[in-house]
């Protein structure tokens, strides 16, 4: 990749800026049209919002409360698509409303029957009121005091930089060149004052480089105003960010298949309780932020909230004590107005054009990733006057796809790819080590993570080619030496740069950890 970037001396076609959802699926629209296209990311791939959402592939319930019905239908019909597309990682959940007032049945029952219908030919399950017991049986662990009923309906789950490695690699196979660890440090201008290329730095080696393009697309999430202030330092902010932290707890709090839905929290927010790799994930919380850091950690207020929120709904009470991992991201959403409530802002996708040329494109939802893509990609190439080709992606399978991957067991969630990891345990019994008794992951994992995946860190390989930091902090601690020395073998890398890795691992893994 890195060669193809440097070698280049025609402008590309389209240069992207960030490497999470929004630019994976740019790059991956933009290759299918035949476009020639460079997407450098400052970090790794999926290291800023894209690993911390809450893993739905969602309508957003919430959306349709507020009245955002075209929104509503849009991602329900993404929801569709992207189960089609890559359904080795996608797959359907069922999710309850728990009702303890006589009136809380009817009124999420018709509110989610709506919802139902609103995804027409796209449909998951049929949502439906269920009796007290039948809830209990779905979900054993649920507060019992007081419960009458509930809602059950369906909607979709993921797992998020799994997808995002699996885009990266389909715009691979399409002729995108895709670099993680390359930062874009400066926007170059033509005469004109239009935006016609990017200064980036090899974040590895420190060294300087230059690409020319027809247009640059700024798809880098809750960092999208510093990028633009690249090129206008004055330029008026869009983006209004703000955090919401998850808590991952072990499976006994949540013990079925069967996710937990609560509409209004305290502070007006929907809260989530979901079965996720063996584990419970509970979210998420909305807090308006002034920074944007790339690793954002958890508010002590935001984790007493959720523990008190999930307390309300779990017979077993969860603790500080209990949790695992803690995690933060920043939604990059669309700003309006000079309002400080971030919950009631849309989730909606904006495309904003500077006076530059600079496309940015920011906003929307992992859900609708395929179809922001299509609009960024109509728009930047009309921007650029690039030959008209149609979009493709709606019926395109994305890498790794695989309509049975539940028989790979825990290898199931790299799809086609499954057969492969177990080869290298074929080749080399010893790859077929669990790195810890805790998570189910292997050290062929790493391998393939090195050979394929383009990991370059212990953290690349722990938090998003596998998810052992955000399943389970100390466990993911306690991996990081072996996995450090496979990657050392696999990179050609030396002991001091294990030593290296290994304490800058410790260090991000400290915010993943919660003190009792
Ligand atoms: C708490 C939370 C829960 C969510 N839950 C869900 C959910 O369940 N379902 C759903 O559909 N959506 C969910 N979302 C929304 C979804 O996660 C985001 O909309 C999506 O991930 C945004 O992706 P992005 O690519 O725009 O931004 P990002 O993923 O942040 O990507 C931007 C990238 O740009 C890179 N970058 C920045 N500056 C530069 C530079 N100078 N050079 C190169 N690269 C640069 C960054 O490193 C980063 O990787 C959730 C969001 C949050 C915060």
């Amino acid at each position: 990749m890195l060669q193809q970037a440097r070698e280049r001396t025609e402008p590309w076609d389209m240069i992207i800026v960030g490497g999470g959802a929004t630019g994976a699926g740019v790059a991956v629209d933009a290759a299918t049209r035949g476009y020639a296209t460079l997407l450098l990311e400052q970090h790794d791939f999926g290291k800023g919002t894209s690993s911390r959402s809450t893993k739905l592939v969602h309508g957003g319930v919430r959306y349709l409360e507020q009245g955002n019905v075209s929104l509503v239908m849009e991602a329900l019909k993404e929801r569709g698509l992207l189960r089609q597309n890559a359904p080795h990682l996608v797959s359907e959940l069922p999710f309850i409303v728990p009702s303890y007032a006589w009136w809380e049945g009817p009124f999420y029952g018709i509110g989610l029957k709506v919802y139902q219908m609103l995804s027409g030919k796209y449909g998951f399950g049929p949502s439906q009121l269920i009796s007290k017991e039948e809830t209990l049986r779905r979900l054993p662990n649920i507060n019992p005091d007081g419960l009458t009923g509930g809602v059950i309906y369906y909607d979709g789950q993921f797992d998020d930089t799994r997808l995002l490695i699996n885009l990266i690699a389909t715009a691979a196979e399409q002729g995108a060149t895709l670099l993680n660890y390359a930062k874009v440090t400066g926007l170059r201008k033509g005469e004109d004052g239009i935006v016609n290329g990017v200064a980036w730095e090899n974040v590895e080696t420190g060294e300087i480089f230059t690409a020319c393009a027809k247009v640059v697309v700024n798809a880098t999430g809750p960092f999208t105003d510093s990028v633009r202030h690249l090129a206008e330092p004055d330029a008026p902010k869009l983006i209004a960010p703000s955090q919401g932290a998850h808590l991952v707890l072990d499976r006994s709090f949540l013990s079925g298949d069967t996710a937990i839905m609560v509409p209004h929290t305290s502070d007006g927010r929907v809260m989530f309780a979901i079965p996720w790799h063996g584990h419970t994930l509970v979210g998420t919380t909305d807090t308006p932020m002034k920074q944007v850091p790339l690793e954002p950690v958890a508010l002590d207020q935001e984790i007493e909230f959720m523990l008190e929120t999930a307390s309300l709904y779990l017979e077993k009470k969860p603790s500080r004590a209990d949790i695992l991992s803690v995690f933060a991201g920043i939604r990059p959403l669309a700003k309006s107005g000079q309002g400080t409530n971030t919950a009631a802002l849309s989730r909606d996708h904006t495309i904003h054009i500077d006076q530059s040329g600079l496309l940015s494109i920011a906003g929307g939802k992992w859900t609708t990733y395929r179809n922001m893509a299509q609009d960024g990609v109509d728009q930047a190439a009309t921007l650029a006057d690039l030959p008209d080709k149609p979009c493709v992606t709606r019926t395109l399978n994305i890498h790794g796809y695989h309509s049975n991957a539940a028989n790979f067991g825990p290898l199931s969630f790299y799809g086609s790819d499954a057969p492969a990891i177990r080869q290298l345990i074929d080749e080399d019994a010893a790859l077929g080590r669990q790195l810890d008794v805790q998570l189910p992951y292997v050290e062929a994992e790493v391998v393939w993570a090195a050979r394929e995946e383009m990991a370059r860190t212990v953290e690349d390989v722990l938090a998003r080619r596998t998810r052992a930091l955000f399943l389970n902090a100390k466990a993911a601690l306690r991996m990081a030496p072996r996995v450090a020395a496979l990657l050392a073998r696999e990179l050609g890398c030396d002991q001091k740069w294990q030593a290296d890795q290994i304490e800058k691992f410790n260090k991000t893994a400290e915010g993943y950890l919660v003190r009792a």
